[in-house]
């Protein structure tokens, strides 16, 4: 038996518990984890309050993230004793996931726990860390360098953003951050922001094209944030969207794209192929400092997971939340 959190949803309604789980009920895989951490990314809150339809399949283990050891293996890349780390892949969606003692997952979804991590620190970047590193390796593939200029921010202050203002401070860029929390201002500039700006001047509907500022951005807001964004992106620049914490609709023209050239390059984690995911953590490894990393992180229990999930949604989580489980 083993400890997890499961969701279900019944006559009795949707509801998430931790509960006792026997290893006889995990789903078919190659390779069985005892999982060291997981955490809460925005996906696990929507999951675990049923606020949007992201579990697919019930009862559901959720936890998009874990970290941990292999115990068993038939897969031929892994072998009892080896640290894994695995991200997406419909795991915490419709394959049971990371915020329990033990999972059994696919031995392809796997990547080897980069050397520069212990498992906790891996998750504390987790989906979140690593979806903000392919918005800057994104940003790097498209030529924006440091010295072209600005690169914005946008939900500075939760997970994503507080990663991604990290890494590119660190790599040199002049990054401004957008947040609703006025009072995380010192936390956004010891991480490495040149300038606060505040949400409210991007989340209500603006102009097609405004004054040109931007030579980048990583956005994790979506709707107006995002449509205002890219209006103020300077020519020639590139716009990474990843998220949608502050809607899902695009209000935006086409102009900044047909008159400034402005790219907009989505980002997805969930598919993301394996080459990629492995280019990320290696320069996570590289670009992120544990220093920052440290600032960015508090560290719950699973018991907590479920209350801390709601706290999530309601904007009140800096940072990143690591579930410490073994
Ligand atoms: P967090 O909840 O940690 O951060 C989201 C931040 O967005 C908040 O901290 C807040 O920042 C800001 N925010 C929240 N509500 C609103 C609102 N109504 N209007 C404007 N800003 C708002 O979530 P994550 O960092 O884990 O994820 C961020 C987004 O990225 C989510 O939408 C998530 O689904 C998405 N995502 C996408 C991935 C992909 O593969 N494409 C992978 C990972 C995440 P502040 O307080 O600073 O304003």
């Amino acid at each position: 038996m083993f400890q997890g959190i499961l969701i279900r949803k019944d006559e009795q309604g949707y509801r998430a518990a931790l509960e006792s789980l026997d290893e006889a009920q995990l789903p078919d895989g190659d390779v069985t984890v005892r999982v060291a951490a997981s955490t809460l990314n925005y996906k696990d809150g929507l999951a675990i309050t049923g606020k949007s339809p992201v579990v697919r399949q019930f009862p559901l283990v959720p936890g998009i993230d874990l970290a941990g050891t292999v115990e068993v293996s038939t897969h031929s890349a892994w072998k009892p004793g080896d640290q894994v780390v695995l991200n997406g892949w419909g795991v915490g969606e419709t394959h049971w996931g990371g915020l329990a003692e033990k999972a059994r997952l696919k031995g392809d979804w796997l990547v080897p726990l980069p050397a520069a991590f212990s498992p906790e620190q891996a998750m504390a970047i987790g989906t979140a860390g690593y979806t903000a590193m392919l918005c800057v390796l994104a940003l790097e593939r498209h030529g924006v360098t440091p010295d072209r200029g600005e690169i914005i921010v946008t939900g500075a202050a939760g997970g994503v953003g507080s990663v991604a203002v990290a890494l590119l401070a660190k790599l040199g860029y002049t990054v401004v951050a957008v947040t609703g929390r006025p009072q995380e201002a010192d936390y956004l500039k010891t991480l490495g922001a040149a300038e606060i700006l505040e949400r409210s001047a991007f989340s209500n509907p603006g102009k097609p094209l405004a004054k040109e500022r931007w030579a980048g951005a990583v956005d994790t807001v979506g709707s107006h944030t995002l449509a205002n964004v890219c209006a103020s992106t300077k020519y020639g620049g590139v716009v990474t969207a990843c998220g949608l914490a502050g809607g899902m609709d695009f209000p935006a023209t086409v102009a900044p794209f047909i008159l400034r050239g402005v790219t907009l390059a989505g980002i997805d984690s969930v598919m993301a192929p394996r080459a990629q995911r492995l280019e990320a953590w290696s320069r996570l490894g590289r670009d992120l400092d544990p220093a920052k990393l440290a600032l960015i992180t508090e560290t719950i229990s699973l018991a907590d997971a479920i209350p801390t999930a709601q706290k999530l949604l309601d904007g009140q989580v800096r940072g990143r939340v690591v579930v410490k489980i073994a």
